[in-house]
């Protein structure tokens, strides 16, 4: 039986990126917020201090500050005459889990996504013909333009800090910025980071090859930096040791470096840590969510109830929470019907190693260092000729160079053994990677729905994820490897590997963390699960927030729009929902 706790006016399931934005504006309308988080407590001191956070076996190797599978997990499968399995390792992809969430040990590439994103099915129709969209695609657009979220991209970026170049202010383009993107209010807050070695031979070969190149926009401040909410960060010390470790430095910016010391001290605020949600405890109605029952470390399950229900919890777990508690009909593939696990989608990469004569220095690096060209993403480019939809940007980063996890060799260098080492000693400092980041376009036959035979440690069934990339994803990104190739040869290097998207999907090596869609957002309840202000169709009370509202994945990281939607969301409850609690779109 669980223990009934005092009422609040808003529970917050996870406290990471999207939790902290919406906690600290949700408290300065003066409601009372309470945020529930299953991992751990941290801040970033102790936790993040220099001395010990570059320990790349504990954190990059064992994954120190990722959801573990022996507590959470969900199965998988590639199709759907498969049986799932429960993934025992997170390879593939590394969810936050703790204070923070993954905002912790992210790298900091904040990109908005194009235009032309937000409407991708209608822009695709009107461009090349509805008949290009192939019947088992199932792309959508979003309800919400670039328009709408483009003053939420700019509150993200200032709380961020985020050092970049602008391509495009108010539609007077910029030498040295992205020339393809949506025009934004004003420039970046923080001018570009140091351009790194490898940034300026990628900028050089580029624009020897007609192209475009710019800064990527990195949420590592490049000066110190004091954000709107008065909160003061570091200099970024380009120590090389971001993607999967927080930054003592508080110069990656992540709800501890940039919210919680102003959050933390309001008293209309709380966080519990170790409390895991189970469910959104719903009325007889089925219609309104009462608050959330969760269970503590110890086991003990707890009612939490609040007038408003946020799910913050990372794509997946706002999924399962959803599947769980009932909200929102299951999606069935076969039929194409229901919506809650619909449009997963992911992201495709590939690389091109490039090994140079010119010293590179990788060590020097930080999360989002890169330079980048957009030539290729979303539609910026034909695609009639090709055939296919989407597209991804092309970038060399300069991240780090960790003696364990981040070094190139030539494909023939040997594997082990003194061949091995005179290898390495050879190529360490000379060699760089040529990075594509693509899009994936949501597929009918990919979802997420409840696992009819594996449970977790309270009984209930695990999230089970149904992916493969598509034909059109290994077209477009065998597309953006060419182009990514022709860069590299450009450098003149020694030697290139050209490293290709294998088929199938597979959840054992390292891809990113940009799981997107099953809570998708739009204007029709019958193909989303929230309307455009990320309200549940179902039940007005609960609000969902993250990737899972992506109706198909760009070309871009996710983290610039998820805090655009978070701030969106949240100024939609301060301004309307608040005023009339209710559905805010009739349908
Ligand atoms: C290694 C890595 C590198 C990345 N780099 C980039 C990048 O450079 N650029 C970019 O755009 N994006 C990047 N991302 C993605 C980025 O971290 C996420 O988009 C962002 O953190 C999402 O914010 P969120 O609030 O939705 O989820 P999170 O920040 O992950 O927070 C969700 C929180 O909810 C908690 N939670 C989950 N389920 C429950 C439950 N049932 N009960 C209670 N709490 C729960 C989790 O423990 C977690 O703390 C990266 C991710 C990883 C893992
Ligand atoms: S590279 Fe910069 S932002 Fe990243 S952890 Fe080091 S100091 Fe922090």
């Amino acid at each position: 039986m669980a223990t009934r706790l005092n009422p609040v006016d808003v529970v917050l399931v996870g406290f990471g990126w999207t939790a902290s934005i919406i906690a600290q504006e949700l408290t300065d309308e003066g409601l009372q917020v309470l945020a529930l988080e299953r991992g751990v407590d941290r801040a970033t001191v102790p936790d993040f201090s220099t001395t010990h956070i570059q320990d790349e076996l504990r954190y990059a190797v064992r994954g120190g500050l990722f959801q573990a599978p022996v507590r959470e997990t969900l199965s998988f499968r590639n199709t759907r005459d498969q049986t799932a399995l429960p993934m025992r390792h997170l390879g593939s992809f590394r969810p936050g889990a703790g204070v923070g969430g993954a905002g912790v040990h992210w790298n900091g590439q904040t990109w908005r996504f194009l235009p032309d994103d937000f409407v991708l099915r209608s822009h695709t129709e009107e461009r090349y013909g509805a008949d290009f969209i192939a019947p088992d695609i199932t792309i959508q657009d979003w309800g919400v333009s670039y328009d709408d979220l483009e003053p939420y991209y700019d509150r993200f970026e200032y709380l961020c800090g985020v050092s970049g170049t602008a391509g495009n202010v108010g539609g007077s383009l910029r030498q040295e910025g992205n020339p393809f993107e949506g025009a934004r209010r004003r420039d970046y807050p923080l001018p570009p980071l140091e351009r790194s070695a490898g940034s300026l031979m990628f900028d050089k070969a580029a624009r020897e090859l007609g192209y475009h190149p710019f800064p990527a926009p990195a949420a590592n401040t490049s000066r110190p930096y004091k954000n709107p909410l008065g909160v003061q960060m570091g200099q970024c010390t380009y120590c090389g040791f971001c993607e999967w470790f927080g930054c003592g430095n508080n110069s990656k910016a992540s709800p501890q470096s940039t919210i919680l010391p102003v959050l933390l001290k309001k008293d209309n605020f709380s966080y519990r840590s170790g409390c895991d949600v189970m469910r959104v405890k719903l009325d007889n109605t089925g219609k309104k969510a009462k608050g959330v029952l969760y269970r503590d470390l110890e086991g003990r399950e707890y009612e939490q109830p609040a007038q408003l229900v946020i799910l913050c919890a990372f794509a997946h777990h706002n999924v399962h929470l959803l599947l769980l508690s009932g909200i929102g009909r299951p999606y069935d593939p076969v039929s194409g019907t229901g919506v809650t696990g619909r449009n997963y989608a992911y992201q495709i990469t590939s690389s091109v190693e490039a090994f140079v004569d010119e010293l590179i220095n990788p060590y020097m690096g930080a999360g989002a260092l890169g330079q980048a060209i957009d030539e290729f993403n979303t539609d910026n480019f034909d695609h009639g000729p090709e055939g296919f939809i989407g597209g991804g940007y092309i970038a060399l980063w300069t991240t780090g160079g960790r003696p364990i996890t981040q070094h190139h060799l030539p494909k023939d260098a040997p594997k082990w053994g003194a061949g091995w080492k005179k290898a390495m000693s050879e190529n360490y400092l000379k060699s760089v990677s040529v990075a594509t980041h693509g899009s994936v376009v949501s597929h009918r036959g990919a979802y997420l729905d409840l696992d009819p035979s594996y449970k977790d440690a309270y009984g209930n069934p695990l999230l089970r994820l149904t992916f493969d990339f598509h034909d059109n994803d290994y077209r477009m990104s065998e597309f953006l490897t060419g182009k990514a190739e022709g860069i590299a040869k450009a450098m003149k290097p020694r030697s290139i590997n050209v490293n290709k998207r294998k088929k199938p999907y597979s959840i054992v090596p390292y891809q990113t963390t940009h799981n997107t869609g099953g809570a998708i957002m739009g204007d029709d309840p019958r193909t989303s699960v929230v309307n455009r202000y990320l309200q549940s169709w179902d039940v007005p009370n609960v609000f969902v927030v993250g990737a899972c509202n992506f109706p198909q994945n760009a070309g871009y990281n996710p983290t610039g729009t998820v805090g655009a939607l978070a701030f969106w969301a949240a100024d939609a409850i301060r301004k309307m929902y608040l005023k009339n609690p209710g559905p805010l779109i009739q349908t």
